[in-house]
């Protein structure tokens, strides 16, 4: 056996390791039954252990030396030459970090969950305010470990979006800002009221899911490489690409939640649905730094492919002249007297709001950009935890015009920074700006599209993707895959112009 086999059959055994993980994870957010949580953490904290162990051995260090000789002189864009980099790439990053470090962390997360879950209930900030000041503490010294040039946040941010750094963000989010605001102001000026009343009314399970599944099927998903569960936080999560779940959330008085959270989640399914065959088990299906067996090349990158599937093409007109006969006929009742064109109106209904997940479009971004901002201030020490609801609250008015009437649904409203993730919230954002760089320039090279998805024939779309960005799995950075795909680096210009076309039509002028 040469030695590249040699140093992949290592890293397809840490792969299989770090997708036995995640089907425990699954299990333990779908399937398990409560009593089951303290024994499944013992055992994804074995697991963890034998991977950091088997990752960090001499054998793995030296099957990797023996790999890196090999392949000097290929082309720096060759598969075998970037599976060996990004492996030393990532240990060297996993090397910094202290291993007490880590496990302080886990701990901390552990304990800060459930206190953030009864701050929330309580609505009360002060009982999650001195874990949130350890865990923001760990953070800025993990930053530190890990390395940076101008922000601590930098450290954080290239953990799920390589390549990313908090100037990038600054320069992005004025730009959104500056188009979006006065957008906003139009809407909130508008004479137009969508008619969201009619989600609020009896829609049984089984149906709402026959219909939701049945679009999934027809943007591509494969059923037989993949299933669909329930859980309380609707989720992707992949053990190969053969074996791909996704979970929704069914609410029976209110009909879009379910439909689409599936088609937000079908868009992540295809991605891992469709990464090239031959990376299988290899590094380029890996998160290393992540100990997550997964395939898309980051967080933004993946966030970029469900939104795409789920607003760009889920929320279009398009769609719903396509596919409103479909939902019809499943609720005849409840439908009796709505058009295609009155419930495109509705689902697309914009109205600032607290509540992130529940975010319209156009709104979706400032939830994003108060959250970002802060997680600096708060790293950079320029906000202290003491200080945060105040700070939540003038972003809040800043932004949306709104103020939280209790910090359950402010400060406290997402469970992200008990389990120490800071640095993810921007990639939301950063999916939407790659969604609509990846549609227009579908659109640009791929003649007919427009015809095709009039014709709900999803293959050009989902064929031109695959081509471009789910075969690569994670051998190209988010920014390599841009500018190989669309000729242009970030640019949050066609995510602008996409709102500002479709929302002016739905909300005319006073
Ligand atoms: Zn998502």
């Amino acid at each position: 056996m040469n030695a590249l086999d040699a140093f992949r059959r290592q890293m397809a055994g840490i792969n299989d390791l770090m997708n036995t993980m995640s089907l425990l994870n699954w299990d333990a957010r779908v399937m398990m039954p409560p009593g089951g949580s303290e024994t499944r953490a013992q055992q994804l904290g074995t697991l963890a252990g034998v991977i950091r162990e088997q990752l960090g051995s001499s054998n793995t260090q030296r099957l990797l030396e023996a790999a890196e000789r090999e392949v000097e002189g290929l082309s720096a864009d060759a598969y075998a030459v970037r599976e060996v980099r990004q492996t030393r790439d990532a240990l060297e990053t996993l090397a910094r970090i202290p291993p007490e470090l880590s496990t302080k962390l886990v701990r901390l997360g552990s304990v800060a969950q459930p206190l953030w879950a009864e701050a929330k209930a309580q609505k009360n900030f002060t009982h999650f305010a001195p874990a949130l000041e350890k865990m923001v503490s760990l953070t800025q010294e993990l930053a530190a470990a890990i390395g940076y040039d101008a922000h601590p946040y930098d450290a954080m941010l290239k953990q799920y979006e390589p390549g990313m750094t908090s100037t990038t963000l600054q320069t992005l989010f004025a730009d959104i800002r500056s188009s979006l605001l006065p957008l906003l102001e139009r809407i909130r000026n508008s004479p137009t009221l969508a008619p969201t009343h009619i989600f609020e009314q009896s829609f049984p399970k089984a149906q709402q899911r026959a219909f939701a599944l049945s679009i999934a099927e027809r943007f591509g998903f494969d059923p037989q490489r993949g299933r669909v569960d329930e859980s309380h936080h609707p989720f992707e999560i992949s053990f190969t690409r053969n074996d791909v779940r996704m979970t929704t959330r069914y609410n029976e008085h209110y009909l879009p939640g379910a439909v689409f959270g599936l088609f937000h989640e079908a868009g992540h399914a295809l991605y891992e649905q469709n990464i090239d065959p031959t990376l299988t088990r290899s590094v380029l299906a890996t998160d290393l730094l992540g100990m997550y067996a997964v395939g898309g090349t980051s967080f933004g990158l993946h966030e970029s492919q469900s939104r795409l599937w789920e607003n760009m093409v889920g929320r279009s007109r398009t769609f719903w002249h396509n596919h409103f006969g479909e939902l019809y006929d499943t609720f005849p009742k409840q439908l009796a007297g709505v058009d295609a064109e009155t419930f495109y109106g509705a689902v697309n209904d914009v109205k600032p709001s607290h509540i992130r997940v529940e975010a319209d479009e156009v709104t979706y971004n400032f939830h994003i950009m108060l959250r970002t901002e802060l997680e600096m201030a708060l790293l950079d020490g320029s906000v202290t935890v003491a200080e945060l609801p105040e700070a939540w609250n003038a972003k809040m008015e800043t932004y949306l015009g709104l103020t939280p009437p209790d910090d359950s649904v402010g400060v406290l409203q997402d469970i992200h920074w008990s389990h120490g993730h800071i640095g993810t919230f921007p990639t939301y954002t950063l999916g939407n700006v790659m969604a609509a760089q990846f549609f227009e320039a579908a659109h640009e090279q791929v003649p007919g599209l427009a015809e095709s998805l009039e014709r709900a024939d999803y293959t050009p779309l989902r064929t031109w993707l695959t081509e471009n960005l789910y075969q690569h799995g994670r051998a190209y950075t988010p920014a390599e895959l841009l500018e190989r795909s669309t000729g242009r680096a970030l640019n949050a210009e066609p995510l602008l112009s996409y709102l500002k076309e479709k929302y002016e039509a739905l909300y005319p002028a006073v």
